[in-house]
């Protein structure tokens, strides 16, 4: 039986970790299928205090996680697909089936990152074939090449900017006729000559699910009912971000998106605590998220102390 389970490693897990092992709490960390979070897609964050030129997004998780490993912190792989937070003891089913006991437990499980759905690009997702969710990750393999990007928030213009370093020509395929995104952020992409925005429209099909490799995509304009076709290499969703709360759904409180509610990152549930992006759909910066990791353990810390009043 643990003490404290802390689920994930992005910004908030770990920070959480090194809060708990410096209190002595000997905390223990599983991390799913995206170690160390969203900050691994990133390159260069400049907006982390206490870096003045800047760092990588990878380095920075990298001296989080052995920061908080001096103190005691393991880390483990382990994805919780289920859980029983009902009892006093918390349990946590992982993927091989194995269930693991804590008295309490921080909730960074993150958010990840949206796609479509359509039939096609979830085939083409699965084999590898140009259907991604991270410019930073896989831009470079797009040189010379069209590629699009679904999407209209800030996160669509960051992608699409970021791709014309690589891609000839970069569309931003958007269903309505003006963008979400900052005006600023809007702007710059607007005037970059690569990226031709394509208003009004949704995407149909992505092509070429028996080649296993995008080579277009059928959009159709949802004003004129007319469908085209757009020769791409690569398809990149820029839909906004899904909070990883599939295993708690039916016990703990979350708001219509699944955003676990928390308030100074105390759930409904007693002795379980969220932190980072899994309940913030506002802020969603590394630094916040660090916030709310450190937040979290001292209040697992003040609840694991409780029980023994
Ligand atoms: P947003 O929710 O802001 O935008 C999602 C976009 O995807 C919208 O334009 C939306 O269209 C479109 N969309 C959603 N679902 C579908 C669908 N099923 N089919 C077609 N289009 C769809 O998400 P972001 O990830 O862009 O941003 C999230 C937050 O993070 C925002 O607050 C943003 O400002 C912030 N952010 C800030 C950055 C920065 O400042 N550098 C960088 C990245 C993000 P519609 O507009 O019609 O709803």
């Amino acid at each position: 039986m643990e003490n404290l389970i802390i689920l994930g490693t992005g910004p908030a897990g770990l920070t959480a970790a090194l809060y708990a092992a410096r209190a002595n709490l000997e905390p223990l960390v599983y991390e799913g299928n995206e170690p160390g979070g969203q900050l691994t897609t990133t390159t260069d964050v400049e907006n982390y205090p206490g870096f003045e030129s800047g760092v990588m997004g990878p380095d920075l998780v990298d001296i989080m996680r052995k920061q908080a490993q001096r103190f005691g912190t393991r880390c483990e792989y382990g994805k919780v697909v289920e859980s029983d937070l009902s009892g006093e003891v918390k349990k946590l089913t992982l993927e091989n089936g194995e269930v693991k006991a804590c008295t309490s437990l921080i909730i960074a499980t993150g958010a990840s990152a949206k796609y479509l759905g359509l039939e096609s690009e979830q085939k083409l997702l699965s084999v590898g074939g140009g259907v991604s969710a991270c410019a930073v990750c896989d831009g470079a393999f797009y040189k010379d090449m069209a590629v699009c990007v679904i999407g209209g928030g800030d996160t669509a213009m960051e992608e699409a900017i970021f791709l014309t370093k690589y891609a000839s020509r970069v569309y931003i395929i958007h269903r309505r006729e003006e963008f979400r995104a900052s005006k600023i952020m809007a702007d710059r992409a607007l005037k970059n000559d690569k990226i031709e925005p394509v208003w009004n429209s949704v995407i149909e099909e992505v092509m070429d699910v028996d080649k296993g490799v995008v080579t277009g995509i059928r959009v159709k304009n949802v004003q004129t009912d007319e469908t085209r076709d757009i020769a791409v290499e690569g398809y990149f969703s820029a839909i906004g971000h899904k909070p990883n709360t599939d295993p708690f759904k039916g016990q703990l409180d979350m708001d219509t998106v699944g955003y676990l509610v928390a308030n100074h990152t105390k759930t409904n549930i007693p002795g379980v605590f969220a932190a980072g992006d899994v309940q913030d759909s506002v802020y969603r910066q590394a630094v916040t998220a660090a916030g709310s990791g450190c937040m979290a353990a001292l209040e697992a810390e003040k609840y694991l102390e409780s029980l023994h009043d």
